[in-house]
């Protein structure tokens, strides 16, 4: 069995996709998706930008040839070689071959078994902060190294984009490392294959994700709930409650003494599950405290308001979304759909900067439409458009009376969606909402990791089709958080029908 930094970095984020890496079926892995391959091929030329400047020597072995590869980065080490690049680092632990390739091996003064020198290992990360799965690796490196060598280089290090060197304290993080690697050495040498669990933030990119999913819908499993998270589930698995309809059936108050649970979890987790068994959506207030005390007047203050004086509904909404670059930092267009209720039209304004340098260009356009409809609500998902406004203000130095009346008029639709209803859905993000309420993409397969891409392909290629598609998809992003914002107006006020009529 081989040990390598991949395999250790896919066991940190999931051990399953670690194993399935090692033991699955590979016709039932899903293809690399673009934005996937575009962030490898960042990753390749970060890579070689830092290397140009340097002077290093490279093993020569046959391809996958380890024991060679090994063989002839021993001897560049013993030669005294100044810098070593994809050196092949073999030692062996617990019945494993642990493999290390780091991108470069420095030599530095010290005692090993060559002489008064040693190497010292460095990762280049196309990252800028120093994420501790990155450290682990840089740690993974220094422990083979220290066996080839026969001495520990107390510090392993990354080379960061924008932050630069940055040392890996080797004796902070080793056990850590330990810990890991003789969990990956357990799992992978037993062949148990670990349980299926869906977390949105780490299955998203993983290349299982397909396969997966399927065996989590089909077992219905509490990981498509909301508000499960790992450390929930070992202690619901721990008192019983492994379905959903257990969990809807259960009186909130047999969780609140659970670790982390509390009341406000436990009724949360509840209520989700009773949603998505009875496929409903649920007014929050109304079964908090799972009373039969009439609640919609606690949520609106007066019995007598009606759900559209405080969720605020004008003739004229916009509904707002933003595309942007994370790698350039750039915020390449502002998509606003201006809803007239009085005059029955939507109209879509796209502000696309076809050039990074444009940006201040489409702020300025994004701004002047704003000003136009001096009251109107501005409907947006998250709250990543109010601090972009606000950035970007800064950055352009925007007079404040052109920003400080704005703000107040930014609406965050998830914030009262998430307060007021729980939805019989897998997570709150806007797509799986606005499905839920009837909305459906044009591109179904559209998604903001995707956009990133298209955009980056625009400026590689200059081919419009790749701005189309993304104009398509910030349309209907605003076009779906209408539909949500319309959807919510139309439940609050038939659940204030139901207790006031
Ligand atoms: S999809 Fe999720 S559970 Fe499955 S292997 Fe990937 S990260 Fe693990």
């Amino acid at each position: 069995m081989i040990v390598d930094a991949e395999l250790l970095l896919n066991f940190q984020r999931c051990s399953r996709r670690a194993f399935l890496d090692v033991y699955g079926d590979s016709s039932e892995r899903d293809a690399t998706s673009d934005y996937l391959l575009k962030i490898l091929q960042d990753s390749r030329s970060h890579q070689r930008s830092i290397l140009a400047s340097m002077n290093f020597a490279e093993p020569h072995y046959p391809k996958g040839d380890w024991q060679a590869g090994a063989k002839a980065t021993l001897e560049l080490m013993q030669q005294g070689v100044e810098r070593i690049s994809q050196g092949v680092l073999l030692a062996e632990q617990g019945g494993a071959t642990l493999l290390s390739i780091p991108d470069l091996l420095v030599k530095q003064p010290g005692e090993s078994i060559f002489g008064d020198w040693l190497y010292i290992p460095m990762d280049i990360k196309l990252g800028k902060r120093p994420k501790q799965e990155y450290q682990i690796i840089a740690v993974f490196h220094s422990f083979v190294l220290g066996q080839v060598q026969g001495a520990w280089a107390e510090q392993a290090w990354l080379i960061l984009r924008e932050r630069g060197e940055y040392p890996v304290d080797l004796w902070d993080v080793l056990p850590k490392l330990q810990e890991i690697l003789e969990d990956c050495i357990r799992t992978i040498g037993d062949r148990q294959e670990p349980e299926v669990f869906i977390a949105r933030n780490r299955c998203g990119l993983c290349h299982w994700f397909n396969h997966c999913y399927a065996i989590a819908k089909s077992d219905n499993h509490l990981s498509l709930l909301p508000g499960i998270t790992p450390v929930r589930y070992t202690q619901l698995q721990e008192i019983q409650l492994t379905t959903v309809k257990a969990l809807a059936e259960t009186h909130p108050s047999q969780l609140e003494p659970l670790p982390g649970f509390g009341r406000e979890h436990a009724s949360k987790i509840v209520r989700q599950a009773r949603s998505t068994l009875t496929n409903q959506a649920i007014l929050i207030e109304e079964s908090s405290d799972f009373s039969t005390q009439s609640s919609l007047s606690k949520l609106v203050g007066l019995p007598n308001r009606q759900p559209s004086s405080f969720l605020p509904t004008a003739p004229v909404e916009l509904y707002f979304d933003i595309e942007a670059e994370p790698g350039m930092n750039l915020v390449y267009l502002h998509g606003v759909l201006v809803v007239d209720r009085i005059a029955n039209t939507q109209v879509f304004y796209p502000f696309l900067a076809e050039a990074p340098h444009e940006e201040a260009q489409v702020w300025q356009q994004f701004l002047e439409l704003v000003w136009q409809y001096p009251t109107a609500p501005i409907f947006h998902f998250c709250p990543f458009e109010v601090q972009t406004v606000e950035r970007l203000a800064k950055l352009y130095r925007t007079p404040s009376d052109k920003i400080k009346p704005l703000l107040p008029r930014f609406v965050d639709l998830h914030d009262w969606v998430t307060r007021l209803v729980t939805l019989p859905v897998e997570s709150y993000a806007l797509k799986a909402i606005a499905r839920w309420v009837g909305f459906e993409w044009r591109d179904p397969s559209a998604n903001g990791a995707q956009a990133v891409f298209w955009y980056a392909q625009w400026l590689e290629t200059g081919d419009r089709n790749f701005l189309d598609t993304i104009l398509v998809y910030n349309e209907d992003d605003c076009r779906a958080t209408y539909h949500v914002k319309d959807w919510l107006v139309q439940f609050l006020t038939s659940v204030y029908r139901a207790e006031f009529a």
